[in-house]
């Protein structure tokens, strides 16, 4: 198999050869690597210079053919006019809207369409809010196996055009993107489909995917780690990776701490802040009846990776806080109008929270904190469109024009 076993999370099991569960119980399945090659492990963290050099770290035999496309190694930009803005000493965000289709899913999909294709696979499908379902159309594409892809009924627009353009089937639910997962579990075993929905329950191939970006944004800033890394929740997978990450480079002997996980979700989809606010065991996150907001990536109703998501906040004495639809707007903005970023509502979550917690006290003065921007705004322009001004209209005409310019600038 290679540099990788999978362990069932349940009865303790080793797996022989690749499966997505326990073949022994049905438990979810965990990737362990030995890191007895410790120098040449490290060596590979330093000198790496795209995604897959961090092949080493992922659940993939070496015959393994990879699907790719330049995911990954997105820039870690420098946000001085934020810090100033929150009063935070030093600021950072990792900008995974330069991904090729817009979020950070395609790192997830690009292992686990190569192993679907590796396993042989007559078709993958996914269960998705939109993103990780385009990235799987995109890479399934690439790899030349038929996708299907459930997203909610109300998911808007350019995001299944999205989807449709690389080629996939598309079909709507009426419900919720957990509903959507929850169909698919019902069917896929049948129809013979490997389903690379981006939940370890489902995939435990994908799940190592966001790893990298820890060790990309360590690698990027010299090794020094954030006092607070602020990441958004929608199933928690993406919090558990980057975790797993740093607690990787940290048994290397790469960092010498662990950042604070902030798992940051907004208020009317938020199953991991409110157990995090009653002080529950990572086992005991209860579903959202109705989830409603703006950030629809993240309108998880419950959190498939939730349980190693508030460990992960926990181990590291993090913490987990929701924020309104109008202060994600309004952090949206911020970021756009002041570092020229266009970040997801979901991802603006990050923002908003960073900015309350330094209200609050929790995050000081002297503190370093790092957002990571996990989709770009353009996966969802209407709901911009539908907050901005309309803008000035003139004719053809100078005199019109410079009356125009001569109020926008006494309105400064
Ligand atoms: C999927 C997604 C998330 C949440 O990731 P999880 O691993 O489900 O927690 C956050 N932001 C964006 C833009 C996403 O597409
Ligand atoms: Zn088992």
């Amino acid at each position: 198999m290679g540099n990788y076993s999978l362990v069932c999370r349940s009865c303790g099991e080793r797996c022989e050869g690749d499966a997505y569960r326990c073949p022994s119980c049905g438990g979810i399945l965990n990737t362990e690597y030995p890191f007895d090659r410790r120098d040449a492990l490290c060596s590979a963290l330093r000198n790496a210079r795209q995604y897959w050099d961090y092949e080493p770290f992922f659940p993939i035999g070496r015959e393994c053919e990879k699907v790719t496309m330049g995911e990954g190694f997105t820039p870690l930009v420098p946000t001085p006019g934020i810090a100033r803005a929150f009063g935070i000493r030093q600021m950072s965000i990792k900008n995974e809207g330069l991904n090729p289709t817009g979020t950070f899913k395609d790192r997830c999909m690009s292992i686990s369409i190569s192993k679907a294709k590796a396993l042989g696979a007559s078709a993958v499908v996914i269960g998705s809010a939109g993103n990780a379902g385009a990235a799987a159309a995109a890479y399934a594409a690439r790899a030349g196996i038929p996708c299907y892809v459930m997203v909610p009924a109300s998911t808007p627009p350019e995001r299944v055009a999205q989807i449709q353009l690389y080629g996939a089937r598309v079909i709507l639910v009426r419900g919720s993107v957990t509903d959507c997962i929850d169909l698919i579990a019902r069917v896929y075993r049948e129809r013979g489909w490997h389903n690379v929905t981006t939940a370890s329950a489902y995939n435990p191939f994908q799940a190592d995917s966001e790893k990298a970006i820890a060790y990309e944004m360590a690698k990027a800033s010299g090794w020094e780690v954030p006092d607070w890394l602020f990441v958004p929740i929608g199933g928690g997978g993406i919090l558990s990776g980057i975790y797993r990450g740093y607690l990787d480079l940290f048994r290397l002997g790469l960092v010498k701490k662990l950042p604070r996980m902030v798992g940051t979700q907004e208020e009317g989809c938020c199953a991991v802040v409110n157990a995090f606010r009653a002080g529950r065991k990572p086992t005991q996150i209860e579903r959202v009846e109705n989830p409603a907001g703006i950030a629809v990536a993240i309108a998880d109703a419950y959190p498939l990776d939730g349980e190693t998501a508030l460990q992960a906040i926990y181990d590291s004495g993090g913490c987990s806080e929701s924020v309104s639809s109008a202060e994600i707007l309004e952090a949206q903005r911020l970021l756009g109008r002041t570092e020229g970023i266009f970040a997801e509502a979901a991802s603006s979550t990050t923002l908003a929270a960073a900015k309350k917690l330094r209200e609050k006290g929790v995050v000081q003065a002297g503190d370093s904190v790092a957002c990571v921007v996990t989709g770009s705004g353009l996966k969802d322009l209407q709901l911009a469109a539908r907050h901005m001004p309309r803008p000035a209209e003139v004719e053809i005409d100078p005199e019109q024009l410079n009356r125009v310019v001569d109020g926008m600038e006494a309105a400064v």
